[in-house]
């Protein structure tokens, strides 16, 4: 079967992460147990997943030109991802800064840096918009840069994919162009009944209880796989992708696979690194019943 040639258009972060007992107070100094540095950022993780179902991923976005810009294009080279249309420009590269503490809870500010400097598409980024079958989009970068990239997409028969996160309202222009939209319960609640009406497809994550897939004509449950789950970040950036990755003439096979992909994210740590391979979603869809 032929996978899709995706385009996404969105942003790439560093995750410095820092165990702690509890998060600092104000003013206060905590002694953390452990730190990693992890490739991140709503956009790459979801290029990342796509590639690694099998999908050919361009991703377009921006690093800054620090230490950290080598990293977070060499993760995406890594998964295959072509990135030829990732710009280098100058500051920092985008940062979430995470504390997770002894509960599991955690703390998290994100400084947007370089992604907050893709403002403009260049020619080749919208010619592999309009070569591609489908434009995948989060809400981590300029939201005129996201109406730009979906507007010239919608205009060439590209399927339009938008995960909204974090959630804002979406301008007009915007819904008008979206065909497919990807969002968990708290966003779907936070966007309103109206937003999800004007989409042609929608489609609710409900964490272990799987997914629910609305369009004009049908409303549709479909359960996810159990499994057992360490870590549920990245579920939803692993199910984004691999729904990019398989979207076409049959939606209900092509959310059955992001759903596996979903949960067999939820059994490792981390974000992009958790997201599987084409052969273990194969796997687990083949398993079940
Ligand atoms: P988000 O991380 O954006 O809140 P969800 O938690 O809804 O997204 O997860 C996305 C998808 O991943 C779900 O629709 C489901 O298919 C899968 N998934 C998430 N958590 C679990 C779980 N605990 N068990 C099985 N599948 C899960």
């Amino acid at each position: 079967m032929r996978r899709n040639r995706v385009v996404v258009v969105g942003s790439t972060n560093m995750d410095l992460v820092a165990s702690v007992p509890r998060p600092p107070a104000p003013g206060e100094t905590v002694l953390g147990t452990a730190f990693t540095t992890t490739p991140g950022g709503k956009g790459a993780n979801q290029a990342i997943a796509a590639a690694k179902a099998g999908a050919d991923v361009v991703f377009v976005g921006a690093v800054g030109d620090d230490t950290f810009a080598l990293d977070l294009r060499q993760a995406l080279v890594d998964a295959e991802v072509d990135t030829e249309n990732l710009r280098e420009v100058p500051g920092p590269s985008g940062v979430a800064a995470i504390t997770v503490d002894a509960d599991g809870g955690n703390a998290i500010v994100v400084v947007p840096g370089a992604n907050a400097q893709l403002t403009t598409l260049t020619d080749a980024d919208l010619q592999a918009i309009a070569d591609a079958d489908v434009l995948l989009c989060q809400l981590e970068i300029p939201l005129d840069t996201v109406v730009a990239a979906a507007r010239h997409a919608a205009a060439h028969d590209t399927v339009v994919m938008l995960n909204p996160s974090p959630v804002r309202p979406l301008p007009d222009a915007l819904l008008a162009a979206v065909d497919v939209l990807v969002v968990n319960q708290t966003e779907a609640w936070q966007l309103g009944r109206d937003v999800l009406a004007a989409v042609p497809h929608v489609v609710t994550t409900l964490g272990a209880d799987g997914v629910r897939y609305r369009t004009h004509q049908l409303l549709q449950s479909i359960p996810s796989p159990t499994v057992d789950a360490v870590d549920t970040t990245g579920a939803g950036d692993a199910f984004a992708g691999v729904l990019a990755c398989e979207w076409g003439a049959e939606p209900l096979a092509a959310l059955i696979f992001a759903g596996a992909a979903g949960a067999l994210a939820t059994t490792r740590r981390g974000a992009s690194v958790s997201s599987p391979t084409r052969a273990e979603i194969d796997a687990l869809v083949t398993a079940w019943p």
